[in-house]
């Protein structure tokens, strides 16, 4: 990974750091607690947790992505979304598996606010105002990472994952924000049974992938 800052003054810099971008786009988010507001997307390349029902599994070969610097990145984020700025969502494959402090310096710099989607797999990195973990069987999160979600965000396959869910929600942070999402391909089959499972635990909230209902990215 290249990371070269130039100093152009004493307040501005270039970041040339080079990120694989699998896709941008500017929608709304369709998750989680920031469900319905407009986000930009940025998709990074690079995957190593393999969840099985995996719908991005185009991102897990990082080296296939072209590269774009975090100028180039945030520059296209500024032309391609709302004058007033507002959200930024990097999500991925696993975004962590890059160093994120440059893009989320130079995001927040520009008046976006910073939100990640993570495996929590890797080390955390960046300045986030965000973190959304959705920990994963497949990969399990870093101890380091669990105490910094503001959101947890638990897909739901088979019924052994309210398990998996309610570990995890032991570890995080008193304020984080729990929620169930079924995974796609499955709702039908465990969507009644998450209903059923949060009416008998309150402290749960149901995330469905609204924008997948109003086709949009
Ligand atoms: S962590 Fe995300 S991108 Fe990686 S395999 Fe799982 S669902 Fe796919």
């Amino acid at each position: 990974m290249l990371i070269k800052k130039i100093s152009l003054t004493h307040t501005s810099t270039i970041t040339t750091q080079l990120l694989p971008v699998v896709e941008h786009f500017y929608t709304l988010q369709g998750e989680g607690f920031h469900q319905g507001r407009a986000a930009y997307f940025v998709r990074l390349g690079g995957c190593d947790v393999g969840c099985v029902w995996c719908d991005v599994k185009e991102s897990w070969d990082a080296s296939v992505h072209p590269k774009m610097t975090v100028d180039e990145i945030v520059n296209t984020v500024v032309q391609n979304s709302s004058p007033q700025k507002g959200l930024v969502v990097i999500t991925g494959g696993e975004p962590l598996m890059h160093d994120l402090t440059q893009l989320t310096a130079a995001l927040q710099a520009a008046g976006f606010e910073t939100n990640i989607e993570t495996s929590g797999a890797h080390p955390l990195s960046g300045s986030w105002d965000w973190i959304c973990l959705s920990p994963k069987k497949f990969k399990a999160p870093l101890p380091s990472v669990v105490p910094f979600a503001n959101e947890l965000k638990v897909v739901i396959f088979n019924k052994s994952d309210f398990e998996w869910a309610e570990k995890y929600a032991a570890l995080v942070s008193p304020q984080c924000k729990l929620y169930l999402q079924p995974e796609w391909d499955r709702a039908s089959i465990v969507t009644p049974l998450m209903i059923e499972y949060i009416k008998q635990h309150p402290q749960w909230e149901l995330s469905l992938q609204i924008h997948k209902y109003i086709h949009v990215p």
